[in-house]
């Protein structure tokens, strides 16, 4: 189980991303990134979004 906190990622917010594999938690994180936060999809997407998405992610 991947979880990324968006209080880690410097956000005002007490969600807490979850998902089973990289792809799924990437693609959670983004739901919540645009819905909660007002990101476009294309600005999650980037490369180096990915990567940063990718540096908060926490295995356990
Ligand atoms: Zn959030």
């Amino acid at each position: 189980m991947y979880t990324i906190s968006c209080r880690d990622v410097g956000r005002d917010c007490d969600c807490v991303v979850q998902g089973e594999t990289e792809e799924e938690i990437m693609k959670n994180a983004a739901e919540h990134a645009v819905k909660d936060h007002g990101y476009k999809e294309q600005d999650i997407m980037s490369s180096e979004m990915r990567e940063k998405i990718k540096s908060y992610m926490r295995k356990s």
